[in-house]
């Protein structure tokens, strides 16, 4: 009997004890096909040398000293490969264990920014429907997963939700996507100013939102639109990479492809492959320089903040996928699935819509392709895929149910970035 409390509590998991490229294998012998990452997580696979050589190497150094103490060399390394690859104006890194405490950090500092600006009225966040960004209460408060949200909706804090940008759904049958991502964009500026545009923090969203809506990238001119809304009424704009970045569409940094720069981005999952728990959050100029003009510093802080084994690992990663050229990679077996799961799914009676960038990639799954009816939630369509799936030693990351905030069930498919073309 585990004395685990799982995520399922009437489910067994089979035990995973080894890994071998993209596969992972139980106590059985079975092999499983990660197509998922996990979470989008395992970008390099199960067994990489170079990673797991560079952790042995900082653990045998120094494994961890606390960031109220020193500084330490993994964190600087990786912080400066971050930094001069990010898009423009993000110029600090703040290191965190996941992507939760990395959105948990952004908020805050978003917070701290307008106080230090002396605008402390500024009490609200704009965020989207079918957005994922955490499992605190606070990105919790500004997330679109309702069935996550449910138990907790007394505790969370108010938050304003906009449509997400979901051509699929919300395309009028003329219209232009250009034209479409406008429209959606601005209706960021209607939430601005029904709550006041004084009055507002920031605006959150996934670049390409992964698990709440199946790799839903946006259109072209969305973000951008976005970011010229923001400008106009002096919010920030915080992007949540935690799923998307670090290579998976092809680009370090996913926003890169829609040529804009936010005020704070995050990022995880990829950022230390799953060989080690790291998260980031990268912050603009202009905000760390009115923190350091104002009270000269940021309350806040974990005790495993910049820990130098999570960054030895994360730079590890980072060595790996320039030396490799795995984003170009990315690009090349992304086009190659992309065009696999049209020539296989395409026009299946129950695939409505096949979405993505690299490799971060979904299938949106509907009862009537005509009408774009999702499934009955009852039918738990999501889970069962998941179910099928593993039996027959394959992994994606399936999820759906309209109790969850999401309508219709999608499959998401983000494999590791060395995928064969046979794999
Ligand atoms: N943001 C996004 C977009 C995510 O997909 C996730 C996790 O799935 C998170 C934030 C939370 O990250 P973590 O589970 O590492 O706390």
């Amino acid at each position: 009997m585990s004395h685990i409390l799982h995520r399922q509590f009437v489910h067994s998991y089979p035990v995973a004890v080894a890994g071998d490229g993209p596969y992972v294998i139980d106590a059985k012998g079975q092999r499983y096909l990660d197509a998922s990452g996990g979470a989008a997580v395992s970008c390099l696979g199960h067994s990489h040398k170079s990673v797991v050589e560079a952790i042995k190497a900082q653990l045998d150094r120094l494994p961890y000293t606390h960031s109220g103490f020193f500084t330490n060399e993994p964190a600087e390394a990786l912080a400066e490969h971050l930094v001069t690859r990010a898009p423009e104006g993000l110029g600090k890194v703040y290191f965190l264990s996941g992507g939760s405490e990395a959105n948990e950090t952004a908020l805050k500092l978003a917070r701290s920014y307008w106080v230090e600006k002396g605008e402390p009225q500024r009490v609200h966040f704009i965020s989207r429907r079918q957005s994922y960004h955490g499992n605190t209460l606070a990105t919790l408060s500004i997330g679109g997963n309702r069935g996550r949200r449910a138990v907790y909706e007394p505790l969370l804090m108010p938050s304003t939700q906009i449509a997400p940008c979901y051509p699929y759904r919300e395309k009028w049958p003329e219209e232009q996507d250009l034209d479409y991502g406008l429209r959606a964009a601005d209706e960021l500026e209607a939430a601005i100013r029904r709550l006041g545009p004084e009055t507002v923090i920031g605006f959150v969203a996934e670049t390409v939102v992964g698990a709440t809506a199946g790799a839903l990238a946006p259109v072209p001119g969305y973000l951008k639109r976005i970011r010229e809304i923001c400008d106009r009424y002096g919010v920030l704009l915080i992007l949540d990479e935690v799923m998307s970045g670090m290579g998976r569409t092809g680009y370090l940094f996913a926003c890169a492809e829609d040529g804009i720069s936010p005020d704070l981005l995050t990022c995880a999952k990829g950022l230390g492959a799953g060989y080690q728990p790291i998260g980031a959050c990268l912050i603009s100029g202009e905000i760390v320089e009115t923190l350091a003009g104002g009270s000269g510093s940021f309350q806040h802080g974990f005790t495993y903040i910049g820990h130098p084994t999570a960054c030895a690992g994360g730079l590890a990663v980072q060595h790996a996928i320039e030396r490799e050229g795995l984003l170009e990679r990315v690009r090349t077996q992304g086009a190659a699935l992309r065009a696999a799961l049209e020539a296989r799914f395409g026009n299946h009676r129950y695939i409505g819509d096949i979405r993505g960038r690299g490799l971060f990639l979904a299938l949106e799954l509907v009862e009537d392709r005509a009408s774009k009816a999702p499934f009955d939630p009852q039918y738990k369509l999501h889970a069962r895929v998941k179910a099928e799936a593993m039996a027959r030693g394959l992994m994606c990351y399936p999820s759906g149910g309209t109790a969850d905030g999401v309508r219709g069930d999608h499959v998401l498919l983000a494999p590791p970035f060395i995928i064969s073309d046979g794999q």
